[in-house]
């Protein structure tokens, strides 16, 4: 078990035209499950090579457990890695895949090795294969090696790089589930890197979000989704996503009023909302944010609405997205069972405690 902590980080490529991660800190407690999230192109995998010691740092320092690993090579750091696309030895069995990690890392009697694979093999639900080869295996199965691989070594640390990325979509929540399960029953500190915001929110304690090399917002999930810090990290968490329209802000009367600047509409927050919030407002154009789950149809004519037309309606099980021609798109999660059709108009409202408003320049959350 290990407590991970990066100070500083930086990775230039290409002398220095390309920044892949950009002064970036973490602290990553003993035993946490952390989920490094964001676009192609931000860093994730860079970041995460470095704490394996596959990347050299420009500058800035790693520390795993008490031990500065900043200038040491990989094969001595003790970490396991886990790999999109496996990374098994074709023409070794997978008992001879998973043995071989052990035999570089430990002093253990060929005795000791055997019965470590073999209850890894086990723990993995795995030990039927431990004869095959790794052309023999379905993708779940070369993954499950894989993970066992990485499980017989005992590391202080796991790094996990999209390692689900190639599988279907069933067989990828009942793996989240069980590298979840084994993570929590072994106590290993874990990174966990993903494109897939859902697969972040849902596995990790902590979410730890990227853009442009730079570290947005870190949390836990739930605290991401309620408070994003800017408009980035409002729209790249949730799904759909959050809906976003221009807003000129008026506090003319004691009370602010957000305004669509096309005059399609007026929200009047209530009386001694900004104080109660701690918010001033200095510009006079933001962006508001409001999520598909928290906008509900009412009655024309209802104060604070929206009027739009629908031009889709998608159902999602329990659920329909109604696409609404409010700016270039809006959508609003309704219950499936109301009825409603393209080209109908409807009135949109929503609760201002729902309600995010972002700088219009810098993205930054205002409220
Ligand atoms: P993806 O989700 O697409 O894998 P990522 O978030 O993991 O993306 P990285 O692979 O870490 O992002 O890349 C970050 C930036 O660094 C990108 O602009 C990428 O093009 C660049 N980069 C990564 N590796 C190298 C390299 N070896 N040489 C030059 N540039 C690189």
């Amino acid at each position: 078990m290990a407590r991970v902590s990066v100070e500083s980080l930086r990775k230039e490529y290409d002398v220095g035209t390309v920044v892949a991660v950009d002064d970036l800190d973490l602290e990553i407690e003993d035993g946490e499950f952390v989920t490094v999230v964001g676009p192609s192109g931000c860093g994730k995998t860079t970041t995460l090579r470095m704490l394996a010691g596959l990347e050299r740092p420009t500058s800035g320092r790693i520390r795993i457990g008490e031990t500065d690993v900043t200038d040491v090579h990989a094969k001595n750091r003790d970490v396991a890695m886990v790999f999109q696309n496996y990374a098994l030895y074709p023409h070794k069995t997978v008992f001879e895949n998973m043995a071989f990690g052990l035999r570089m890392s430990t002093d253990l009697s060929a005795d000791e090795r055997e019965a470590r694979v073999v209850e890894t093999a086990e723990m993995m639900d795995i030990e039927e294969l431990l004869e095959d080869k790794p052309d023999e295996l379905s993708g779940g199965q070369k993954q499950r090696v894989a993970l066992g691989r990485a499980i017989v070594r005992e590391p202080d640390l796991f790094l996990f790089d999209e390692p689900l990325s190639n599988l279907d979509a069933k067989l990828r929540t009942s793996m989240r589930a069980e590298i979840q399960r084994i993570q929590d029953e072994l106590g290993i500190t874990a990174v966990y890197v993903t494109h897939d915001q859902h697969e972040a929110m849902t596995m990790g304690d902590r979410i730890v979000i990227l853009n442009d090399g730079t570290l947005q917002q870190q949390g836990k999930p739930t605290d991401v989704y309620e408070n994003p810090v800017n408009e980035f990290v409002a729209g790249f968490v949730g799904s759909p996503s959050m809906n976003f329209l221009d807003v000129a802000v008026d506090a003319t009367g004691g009370r602010l009023q957000l305004s669509d600047p096309a005059g399609g509409f007026q929200f009047e927050l209530s009386a001694g909302y900004a104080e109660r919030n701690d918010v001033s407002l200095e510009a006079d154009r933001y962006t508001l944010g409001i999520r598909p789950e928290n906008v509900s149809v009412t009655d024309a004519g209802s104060k604070n609405a929206i009027t739009a037309t629908i031009d889709v309606v998608e159902p999602v099980g329990s659920d329909s997205y109604l696409h609404l021609d409010v700016d270039d798109e809006f959508i609003a999660r309704v219950d499936a069972g109301v009825d409603l059709s393209p080209g109908d108009r409807v009135s949109l409202t929503f609760d201002e405690a729902d309600v995010h408003l972002f700088d219009h320049d810098t993205g930054r959350d205002v409220f």
